[in-house]
């Protein structure tokens, strides 16, 4: 549970020109982020983007901080050539930046995040322990970038803002992807970790605000391992990653570890002669590959509705070089679906303990994540199990009063919202 400094749900009425850089599990994303506020002139579209999006080459999951920081410097340094910001930001007049960095952090303020630890198979040399913050800017002024960091966010954090900028109803962010967590606001008063005499706390009046935006970081949750039941599949997902014993939930539950149970399955029944039998002596090297199996190939088994399923066999051949006879197209299929029950069982149930322990009885669950928007029965099955845990089932399928809806550009527009919501509280603060 940490707290993130950022102390309301926007109005809709910030606006401003921002550059947001997004460091997720995936890609690098950089936008340069424009808010309309009240003046947009369709209340649909109230901000405009324009982004880039970078690949992360492999290699840099195990880099050290010097070689990342670099990477992200210089694909900032690039998108302010290629769009000509550099016209009209300088050293004077710097663009105002706000920076998405979907890990665990502690953050003593707005603008500084030191890194608790890398999850998501990230292994990167000398950031954990570090303010993540103060990296990118020495980088950035390395670089000599117009740019000033304003606000470190969670993605979480982004989504639940972003959504709510256009959508009021809305309670939570959460992110059902290659990582899986949430976030919500909740009151000062109740937070253990801070008193509210915190200075930091106080608004321009000198009055403790009321409200805080929590990243639960539930995908830390039974690291001890006392509470879930593990399989021996999940056991040996966590021996081999790189942080054995840390983000046990997440491991049982998102988008990066789905594909590869699934091939930790399989690969025991080739072992045990059942599947793939006469084409062993061909090898099946990819099937032994770690992670040569996405999470989009059980999206893909899932969806396909083709006559004999000639979709996943072509699948299984083309990403695996196996032919797939009839009854162990039936099995896998089974196979599949388990998995992703089970992960999006999981998933309502990080939300539903938010619920509980909130007291929160109605509103929206903004998600976003690969596996929240790609997965094609993800929704659905959240649905159906948060209905069982928080006893909505006696209400019509339409009537829930909890429901999930897909969150907007968290990482590009809430990224923003905030980086608008802290300037013009250090506006406040001056006057
Ligand atoms: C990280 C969270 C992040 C989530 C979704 C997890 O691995 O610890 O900070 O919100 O992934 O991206
Ligand atoms: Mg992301």
């Amino acid at each position: 549970m940490n707290v993130t400094w950022v102390h309301s749900l926007p109005t809709g009425k910030e606006t401003g020109t921002f550059l947001t850089i997004d460091l997720g599990g995936t890609n690098l994303r950089v936008c340069k982020v424009t808010l309309h506020g009240e003046s947009a002139k369709n209340k649909d579209q109230k901000y405009d983007i324009e982004q880039e999006q970078y690949k992360f080459p492999n290699s840099i999951k195990s880099t050290n901080a010097d070689e990342l920081w670099t990477h992200v410097a210089e694909k900032l340094e690039d998108f302010i050539e290629n769009k000509g910001l550099a016209k009209e930001y300088d050293d004077k007049n710097k663009m105002p930046l706000g920076f998405c960095f979907s890990y665990p952090a502690t953050q003593d303020g707005i603008d500084h995040a030191v890194l608790q630890r890398w999850t998501k198979g990230f292994d990167i040399d000398g950031v954990e322990g570090h303010d993540a913050a103060a990296q990118l800017r020495a980088k950035m002024e390395e670089k000599k970038l117009p740019l000033d960091l304003i606000c470190v966010i969670n993605d979480t954090v982004g989504a639940l803002v972003a959504s709510a900028y256009s959508d009021p109803a809305t309670i939570i962010g959460g992110i059902f992807g290659t990582g899986c967590n949430a976030a919500y606001m909740s009151s000062v008063s109740s937070i253990k970790k801070l008193s509210p005499d915190d200075e930091r706390l106080k608004d321009k009046d000198g009055n403790t605000r009321p409200l805080m935006a929590i990243n639960c970081e539930y995908g830390a949750f039974d690291n001890a391992r006392k509470v879930l039941p593990w399989t021996k599949y999940d056991a040996q997902i966590d021996e081999e990653s790189p942080r054995p014993g840390q983000q046990a939930f997440e491991k049982l539950s998102a988008g990066l570890y789905l594909g590869e149970i699934f091939r930790l399955i399989l690969v025991e029944f080739a072992d045990r002669g059942l599947i793939f039998a006469d084409q062993e002596k061909n090898g099946n090297e990819k099937l032994r590959q770690r992670y040569s199996i996405d999470t989009g190939f059980l999206s893909q088994i899932e969806n396909d509705e083709t006559e004999g399923f000639t979709d996943t066999r072509g699948m299984f051949r083309d990403v695996l070089g196996l032919d797939v006879a009839d009854e162990e197209l039936e099995v896998f299929r089974r196979v599949a679906e388990l998995i992703a029950v089970r992960g999006a069982r999981l998933c309502a149930c990080g939300v539903a303990a938010i619920c509980l322990e909130e007291g929160i009885t109605e509103g929206h669950v903004a998600a976003d994540g690969s596996v929240a928007n790609k997965h094609p029965h993800f929704k659905k099955r959240w649905a159906k199990a948060l209905d069982q845990i928080l006893g909505f089932d006696s209400v019509g399928e339409d009537q829930d009063p909890i429901i999930i809806t897909s969150a907007d550009d968290g990482s590009g527009v809430g990224c923003a919202i905030i980086a608008a919501m802290e300037m013009e509280d250090r506006l406040q603060r001056q006057a």
